[in-house]
């Protein structure tokens, strides 16, 4: 692992932030999490957008703007040296007094590390992840916005540890309405009568960069794909489910709440989004060297 803090590249013990940063004390920051393949960065601007616009959101100002950030995962993971890496890019709102007013806070902190991948064993992403309902809801965007990747993760963090209690890879989490949200930390999508769907970000859908690609990907292969609302009857009743998101790529689902979801292992819809997924990222990956 090696990291990026004010300006110098550190090994993992060495990396050291005040206990007074209100990132720890209230969670209060954004990040990102960013897949480095085969020398290159994964889709790095709309990534470094991404955390502008839920910095924005929490009128927090990124230290020296996207260019000091993008400079940072660079610097980050030329240090790592390895071609396929996982990056955790976050912004904290910086040391205050104890009280959780951020008006205190005059000086935001940026923070990059470079690690190695820790995703789904080989044998997990072959057979396809057993998904469970969540008791846990999405918040919606007037109590804590989806939209904005924010260190405050703890609804994720409990529908995670609830799925993995339960004996499940992971949660499906649903909005207050009981309309499909997303994974614990990543998107869902279904393909039913020959069409792929996933929820909107209105439903309380983080807007995946995974996500994105794979939406595009469909529309270059022709695939029928869109944005609309689901209710779990759309999964029970999918042909296939798979989730996104940047560390694991694209991963099949077998089962959700012990139905098996269409033949209960990965489908032809995936394979050929998946392929498409692997072929497409060197294009749409940043050299860092
Ligand atoms: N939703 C949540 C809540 C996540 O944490 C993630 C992982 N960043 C995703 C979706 C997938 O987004 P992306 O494809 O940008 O990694």
């Amino acid at each position: 692992m090696k990291i990026w803090l004010d300006g110098e590249i550190l090994d993992e013990g060495e990396a050291r932030l005040p206990v007074t940063d209100h990132g720890l004390l209230y969670g209060d920051g954004v990040f990102e999490g960013i897949r480095v393949f085969a020398g290159r960065v994964f889709r790095l601007d709309d990534h470094l957008a991404r955390l502008s616009h839920g910095a924005k959101a929490l009128a927090l100002e990124l230290p020296g703007g996207v260019a000091r950030a993008r400079a940072a995962v660079l610097a980050a993971v030329a240090a790592h040296g390895q071609p396929d890496a996982y990056v955790r890019l976050l912004v904290t709102r910086g040391v205050g007094p104890l009280g959780v007013d951020p008006s205190h806070c005059v000086a935001p902190r940026l923070v990059c590390i470079a690690d190695d991948l820790r995703i789904f064993p080989p044998e997990k992403l072959q057979a396809g992840i057993d998904l469970v309902t969540s008791s846990w809801r999405r918040p919606p965007s007037d109590v804590l916005d989806p939209r904005v990747k924010s260190l405050n993760y703890l609804n994720n963090v409990l529908a995670k540890l609830e799925a993995r209690r339960a004996g499940a890879d992971e949660a499906l989490l649903l909005n207050a309405a009981g309309r499909v949200a997303e994974a614990a930390v990543a998107n869902v999508f279904a393909w039913r009568d020959d069409v792929l769907a996933t929820p909107p970000g209105a439903d309380g859908a983080l807007e995946g960069i995974t996500r994105r690609t794979v939406l595009e990907l469909a529309g270059q292969l022709g695939i029928a794909a869109h944005e609309r609302p689901l209710t779990r009857f759309d999964l029970y009743a999918a042909d296939e489910v798979f989730l996104t998101g940047s560390g694991a790529g694209i991963v099949p689902v077998r089962s959700l709440d012990r139905r098996a979801i269409g033949a209960g292992r990965p489908g032809p819809v995936w394979s050929k989004l998946r392929n498409a997924y692997l072929d497409a990222t060197p294009a749409l990956g940043v050299a860092f060297r």
